[in-house]
C-alpha cells in the first residue's frame, strides 16, 4: 500500500559528539571531550557551520501538515545551546507549523548538559526526553569508550524525575544496551534493578551488534572481543522482558518497553509504514514510504543540499519486505493478507512465505492470530532474528517477481 499522503513526523540529525563510542558507526563528527556550542569553545563553530545548512534544507522542504512528532537525535544533541534547538523549532514551525500536543522528543547523553539547560530546553518546547545511559557500570562505560561514568547517569536521571514531577516534561526513555561483552546474567539483572528503580517510563533496551569498521570489531578480529553465546544472548533478553513486564512495562516493539500511556509516538510512525520527514547529515527520511538516506560527511551533504535535490513524491512506497520487517518489530504484528493483496504479492509467493514460516509456528515463535500474524511475546521476540532470516532469504528468491507493481493514485 503505497503512502502517498505527506508525512506528519520529522527526524532532525545533529551529528556531533564529543567523541566517538567504540561501538558507533553512525554518522557522527567526533569534537573532543570540551566541545561545547558556547561561542568560542572548541566546536563552536561547526555546530553554528551545520545549523546553517539545516536550516537551509528545511526552509527549501515541500510544505506539509503541521508536525504531530518531532524527534532530535544525533549524535548528540545536547551540544546544542537551547537558543540553537529553538532557532530549529522555529524553522520547523514556519515551514509545517507543530500541531498542539504533539510529541518533541529530544535525545540527551549524560554529562552533556546541565539541570538548567534542560529547564532551557524544555522552556524551547522539548515535552519528551530520550537519554543514552546505556549502562551503570562504570566499567562498563569505560569499556563502551562513552564518556560519562554512573554518578552522571544518575544525576541526568534525576534531574529527568524532577521534570516529571513538576509537570514540565511529559515522559523519557532511558536507554540500554545488553549482551555486551562478558555479560552474565546476574550482572544483567543488576543493570535491570538500577533502571527499573529510576522509573523512567519509557525503556528502549538494544542488543550491541558488531558493525563494520568501529573500535569493537577490531577487537572482535583481534579475538578480543568476548560476547555472549546465542544461548545466553537468548536468555539475557528473556530475562529483559520477563523483568519488564513484572515491573508494569508493556514489550510494544523488539527492542522498545514502556509504562502505559508511555509509547513513543514517533517510534511508532517508523514502524508503522507512514512517512516521515528526515533533516541533515546522514538522516533517513521517507517522505512517501520509500526511504532516501542523506550524505553522511558534512562536505558530501553541503554538496547535495547546494545540488537543491528534488524532494518530490517518487517511487511506490516502502517495499513489501520491509513493511513485513517492521510490522513483526511490533508486539500487534501484521495483517499478513492485507499486506500482501495491497502489494499485489502472487498468492503462490505468499504461501511459499507462509511454507517457511510454519517451522515458526510450530515452535510457538509465531503466531497466527486470524488474519494477523506476530511473534510471541517473550520467546518470538527474543528469537526474531531467526524469523526475519528467513523472509529476507524467501524475498531474495521471490521478491523481484513477487509483487506486480502497486497501482499508482
Ligand atoms: S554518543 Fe551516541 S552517537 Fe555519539 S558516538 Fe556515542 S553512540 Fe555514537
Amino acid at each position: 500500500m503505497p503512502v502517498r499522503w505527506p508525512p506528519r513526523s520529522a527526524y532532525l540529525h545533529i551529528p556531533f559528539c564529543h567523541r566517538r563510542c567504540f561501538y558507533c558507526d553512525f554518522p557522527v563528527v567526533p569534537l573532543g571531550d570540551r566541545a561545547a556550542a558556547t561561542a568560542g569553545a572548541p566546536g563552536s563553530a561547526s555546530i553554528a557551520a551545520y545549523l546553517e545548512l539545516l536550516l537551509a534544507e528545511i526552509a527549501a522542504a515541500p510544505a506539509g501538515p503541521p508536525l504531530s512528532t518531532l524527534y532530535v537525535g544525533g549524535g548528540t544533541p545536547s551540544l546544542l545551546s537551547a537558543e540553537q534547538l529553538a532557532a530549529l523549532f522555529r524553522a520547523l514551525r514556519r515551514r509545517y507549523g507543530i500541531a498542539p500536543g504533539a510529541e518533541l522528543t529530544l535525545e540527551l547523553d549524560p554529562a552533556s548538559f546541565d539541570q538548567q539547560r534542560l529547564q532551557a530546553y524544555l522552556a524551547a518546547g522539548v515535552n519528551r526526553v530520550s537519554l543514552g545511559g546505556q549502562s551503570f557500570s562504570d566499567a562498563v562505560l569505560a569499556q563502551l569508550g562513552r564518556r560519562h561514568r554512573r554518578g552522571d547517569l544518575l544525576e541526568a536521571a534525576g534531574w529527568l524525575q524532577q521534570a516529571r514531577r513538576d509537570g514540565r516534561l511529559q515522559s523519557w526513555s532511558l536507554d540500554l544496551i545488553q549482551g555486551l561483552p562478558g555479560q552474565t546474567l546476574p550482572a544483567w539483572q543488576e543493570q535491570l534493578e538500577q533502571a527499573i528503580a529510576l522509573e523512567p517510563p519509557h525503556l528502549s533496551v538494544y542488543d550491541l551488534i558488531v558493525e563494520p569498521g568501529t573500535v569493537f570489531e577490531r577487537r572482535e578480529q583481534r579475538g578480543q572481543l568476548h560476547l555472549p553465546e546465542p544461548d545466553l544472548a537468548a536468555d539475557l533478553m528473556d530475562l529483559t522482558a520477563r523483568r519488564l513486564a513484572a515491573a508494569g512495562y508493556g514489550h510494544y516493539e523488539i527492542s522498545n518497553y514502556a509504562l502505559p500511556g508511555h509509547a513513543s509516538r514517533h517510534n511508532r510512525v517508523y514502524w508503522s509504514g507512514a512517512g516521515w520527514w528526515g533533516f541533515g547529515m546522514g538522516a533517513t527520511a521517507a517522505p512517501w514510504g520509500e526511504r532516501q538516506a542523506r550524505p553522511r560527511t558534512r562536505e558530501a551533504y553541503a554538496a547535495w543540499l547546494q545540488q537543491a535535490p528534488e524532494l518530490v513524491p517518487a517511487g511506490s512506497g516502502m517495499p513489501f519486505d520491509e513493511r513485513l520487517i517492521v510490522g513483526l518489530r511490533r508486539r500487534e504484528g501484521v495483517d499478513l493478507p492485507r499486506l500482501a493483496a495491497a502489494a499485489a504479492l502472487r498468492p503462490e509467493a505468499l504461501a511459499a512465505l507462509q511454507q517457511r514460516w510454519q517451522p515458526f509456528l510450530a515452535q510457538g515463535l509465531l503466531l497466527q492470530e486470524g488474519p494477523r500474524w506476530r511473534l510471541s511475546d517473550p520467546e518470538g521476540l527474543a528469537l526474531s532474528n531467526a524469523v526475519l532470516r528467513e523472509l529476507l532469504a524467501w524475498w531474495e528468491e521471490e521478491g523481484s517477481g513477487a509483487a506486480d507493481p502497486p497501482p499508482s493514485r
